[in-house]
């Protein structure tokens, strides 16, 4: 038994569904990596609730799970905005600025750990949005980590971006990263919200604050894999002055109850394998009306079968699904033809991902997505919509080779073209040369993947170590004091 073990390490996820599920992975894996390890996971009552009530892992029964209290309403947001699923995407920022008001809830929630335990948690290991959460450990004496549920480039990347709005100094389209020369970033890999930062905007009020907050915290880890992200974990390391251990790729394991999808699932089973495109944007964003029907069209001349997760567009009041969205008759014509079904809001994501009959990703690159598609070894095409969604599907295609970007951004400007759709699916999905090569970079990728979580050699069992290591000599050192 390692000395981290017989002890008590608190998680606290930001309530974002891309966020809840990588930290519900990570406790997931220190359960079962160190079953003696007693994991409680923080959240707001609502996600808390959530979470209960999904079918979850059975070793995830073994997990504490305790909610503070947080009123959204007291923030000028609707009651249910506990979760960013909940509100458009405009509303973010301010979830962000309210949830700092967790604070004093999580302390006392600290306090009365402390007081069960006898002692308090070895560590407490926070969202890099509540980068704040340092102060808490440092009251309690208890180390303090971030888990940053991005990767390393695209966390670097928007780090630097945010910090130094380079943008704004240049009228050229393409300009390097102040801190990583060698990085060029285009204009239109700007989401909106950066192309209008100021420095004095909510966003960069926010962020601004957080990455300078993250300097504060004892070590990184990080859901990446060190041979897979060696430039990002690089340009990491270099910017920030804590220990940075990549621990993933940490996924949930697909659930084998999965009410409701047994149709999603069945269709599945009916196709050959590797045949099936597997569209979908993730938890909270969508494309625009406009760009839906080219997808579609684009989707229907690639003589591709598909599965499309499909949720009202950019700017839609309704909530139920409109057929003017799409093509005259689309979702007929695909589900008589038999070769594309729509699912409508919510989709088993692992486990499509995880079926045979799945062979490609069409992906808004949210962090989570990329580590499930790759570590399935399924090659993913690229419409990156907002965030370090961009960089993400820059550093897949410039330094992985296991992605095509297809097109990019929602807004009014972005344009999505049914040629351009057509052509890269068919390159991607019917085995054209390039086609070939992703695949062969994919598997290699998903070898690297599995590689880092193998006994003795593996560079994320020796990064969990290493940061339980850490925590464990801070301990030692606080109770000699
Ligand atoms: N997800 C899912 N079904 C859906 C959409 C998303 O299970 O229909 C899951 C997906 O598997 C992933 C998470 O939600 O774990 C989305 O995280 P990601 O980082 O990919 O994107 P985000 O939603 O944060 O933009």
């Amino acid at each position: 038994m390692e000395d981290g073990d017989r002890q008590h390490v608190v998680l606290f996820p930001f309530m974002a569904q891309g966020h809840i599920n990588p930290f519900l992975a990570l406790a997931e894996l220190l359960r079962r990596r160190r079953p003696t390890l007693t994991v409680t996971l923080v959240s707001t009552p609502l996600n808390i609730q959530n979470i209960k009530s999904s079918s979850c892992p059975p070793s995830l029964s073994s997990i504490r799970l305790r909610s503070i209290p947080f009123s959204p309403a007291a923030h000028g947001l609707p009651p249910e905005a506990e979760t960013t699923a909940a509100i458009p995407f405009h509303q973010i920022v301010t979830l962000l600025h309210a949830s700092q008001s967790l604070q004093p809830a999580f302390e006392q929630l600290i306090e009365d750990i402390t007081q069960e335990d006898g002692r308090p948690p070895l560590c407490i290991i926070a969202d890099n949005f509540f980068a704040w959460s340092f102060h808490v450990a440092r009251r309690f004496g208890a180390f303090h980590s971030i888990f940053f549920t991005s990767g390393a480039y695209g966390t670097a990347v928007c780090s630097s971006l945010w910090t130094h709005l380079p943008h704004r100094k240049t009228n050229s389209d393409e300009f390097p990263l102040p801190e990583f020369p060698d990085t060029i970033i285009h204009r239109s890999q700007l989401p909106k919200d950066l192309l209008m930062a100021d420095g004095t905007d909510p966003w960069s009020d926010f962020l601004q604050r957080q990455i300078s907050l993250v300097s504060e915290t004892d070590a990184v880890i990080i859901n990446t894999v060190e041979e897979v992200e060696k430039t990002g974990l690089r340009m990491l390391r270099k910017v920030l002055p804590c220990p940075v251990w990549p621990v993933g790729p940490v996924v949930s394991s697909p659930s084998s109850a999965i009410a409701g999808n047994d149709h999603i699932m069945k269709w599945l089973d009916s196709q050959p394998p590797a045949s099936v495109l597997y569209v979908s944007f993730g938890s909270q964003n969508t494309i625009a009306a406009p760009q839906m029907k080219e997808l579609a069209m684009g989707l229907e001349a690639s003589r591709t079968r598909f599965l499309w997760v499909i949720r009202p567009p950019v700017g839609s009041t309704s909530r139920e699904f409109k057929p003017e969205w799409l093509p005259e008759k689309f979702e007929e014509r695909m589900r008589d033809a038999g070769t594309g079904v729509l699912v409508h809001g919510w989709a088993p994501q692992l486990e499509i991902l995880s079926h045979a009959s799945t062979g490609g990703f069409m992906s808004h690159c949210g962090w989570n997505s990329v580590l499930e598609s790759l570590s399935r070894g399924v090659p993913i095409v690229a419409w990156p919509l907002s965030g370090d969604q961009l960089y993400n599907a820059k550093m897949m295609e410039e330094e992985l080779g296991v992605c095509v970007e297809v097109a990019r951004g929602n807004m009014e400007s972005s344009r999505a073209d049914r040629v351009v759709v057509e052509k890269v699916v068919k390159e991607v999905m019917h085995g054209g040369q390039r086609g070939k090569e992703i695949r062969r970079r994919v598997e290699e990728v998903r070898g690297l993947m599995k590689e880092a979580w193998t006994e003795g050699p593996g560079s994320s069992v020796k990064g969990l170590s290493e940061f339980f290591r850490a925590a464990a000599s801070m301990r030692g050192a606080a109770m000699k004091m």
